[in-house]
């Protein structure tokens, strides 16, 4: 008999599915990259903002020097911008590392982690790579049923993982409801609020988190600059909290975990609001695009605050998978959402006007 490495928690952890690079559509389906539509990540359809390029070239000639351990200018600006000191955030290579960190930092093998079914899939990645025990409460109207969730923390539970907007579903909770769960919460239990959408919302969907976390020393907030920023190849996200919590987060990373190039170019995307008025324009016009679309198409979809829309694309559990290949075979990209227990839907990302076009032309071929 061969030997198994690894603990069992690991041996059982499926890996993460991320969505196809272009590159490899192209070398499957024999297509040319250049025709290929990627709407599958969530990415901002934009790309890099320039004013992150011309940082990144400034800071490629110190590259043969480590980065700043401690990420000193881009906490302060960060700091500025939330009113908070820079002792209270933690810089990750991506929000996903934030998130890895706080399993890390606060969870211990055989506790339980409470998060809601179609949430973000790190929260089970993180949660069993600890060994600890998943609680998946079940999703109301594909969102977070949030008194459900207090309800289910149970005396071993160190954390919960809640995503606002949620991925993959869109789903948004508000501020009233977030702040009346925060309340429920035992102050030992961590509350990790993911909201790596937050610029996509209406104004009048914006709260203040950060503003709770200086009521709550158990909230930890998660940010990133994969998405609105446009900046996700760079692997940029951060935590904000009180140094009670940041501390020990400080201890479980790695020292050099983001590099120097993504601090430049983060300190200059935080401050091209421009870019970011532009980008939220675009999801508005795109989201409206869609929606019109599948309405047409009669194609329930859910309502979503967030860069991407989950839509049903059959009734058959063979649907989202069929779709996607004639999807693909067309030379775009969306993400099958099988692996979260939807595997009759899509969640498609949203591109430019001219993308977007011709995502639903594919679409309506695809579902003839
Ligand atoms: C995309 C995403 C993230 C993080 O992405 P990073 O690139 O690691 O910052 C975090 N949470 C949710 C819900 C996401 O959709």
């Amino acid at each position: 008999m061969s030997k198994q490495f690894g603990p069992d928690y690991v041996r059982a952890i499926a890996p993460y599915e991320a969505g196809k690079p272009i590159a490899e559509v192209a070398r499957e389906f024999g297509l040319d990259q250049a025709s290929i539509v990627k709407l599958a990540s969530n990415e901002n359809p934009f790309g890099v903002p320039d004013s992150a390029t011309q940082a990144m070239l400034a800071a490629a000639a110190e590259l043969g020097r480590y980065p700043d351990a401690n990420g000193f200018e881009l906490k302060a600006a960060l700091a500025k911008r939330y009113q908070v000191s820079p002792d209270w955030i933690t810089l990750g290579n991506g929000s996903n590392d934030i998130l890895e960190i706080a399993a890390h930092a606060f969870v211990q093998l055989g506790q339980s982690v409470v998060y809601a079914q179609y949430s973000f899939a790190v929260y089970a990645l993180a949660t069993q790579g600890v060994g600890a025990c998943a609680i998946v409460v079940p999703a109301k109207d594909y969102g977070h049923d949030l008194p459900a969730m207090a309800a289910a923390i149970r005396a071993d539970t160190r954390l919960v993982f809640i995503a606002n907007p949620n991925n993959p579903t869109g789903t948004f909770i508000s501020g009233v409801d977030i702040e009346a769960f925060l309340e429920l919460v035992p102050p030992s239990v961590v509350v990790v609020l993911d909201e790596a959408y937050n610029e996509y919302l209406a104004p009048e969907q914006q709260y203040e988190s950060s503003a709770w976390v200086r009521r709550y020393p158990n909230l930890l907030i998660s940010r990133t600059f994969s998405k609105a920023y446009g900046l996700a190849g760079l692997r940029v996200g951060f935590g904000i909290a009180q140094p009670v919590l940041t501390e020990l987060m400080n201890r479980m990373r790695q020292p050099f975990n983001v590099n120097s190039m993504a601090q430049a170019a983060a300190i200059a995307a935080l401050n091209d609001s421009e870019f970011l008025e532009k980008s939220a324009r675009n999801n508005a016009a795109g989201y409206r695009q869609f929606t019109q679309a599948f309405e047409a198409l009669g194609l329930q979809y859910v309502p979503s605050h967030g860069n991407f829309v989950l839509v049903k694309v059959g009734n058959d559990d063979g649907a989202g998978a069929r779709v996607n290949l004639a999807l693909l075979k067309q030379g775009v990209i969306v993400r099958p959402v099988g692996n979260y227990g939807l595997p009759q839907w899509l969640r498609i990302s949203i591109g430019l006007p001219q993308e977007n076009t011709v995502l639903i032309a594919a679409l309506k071929k695809a579902l003839a």
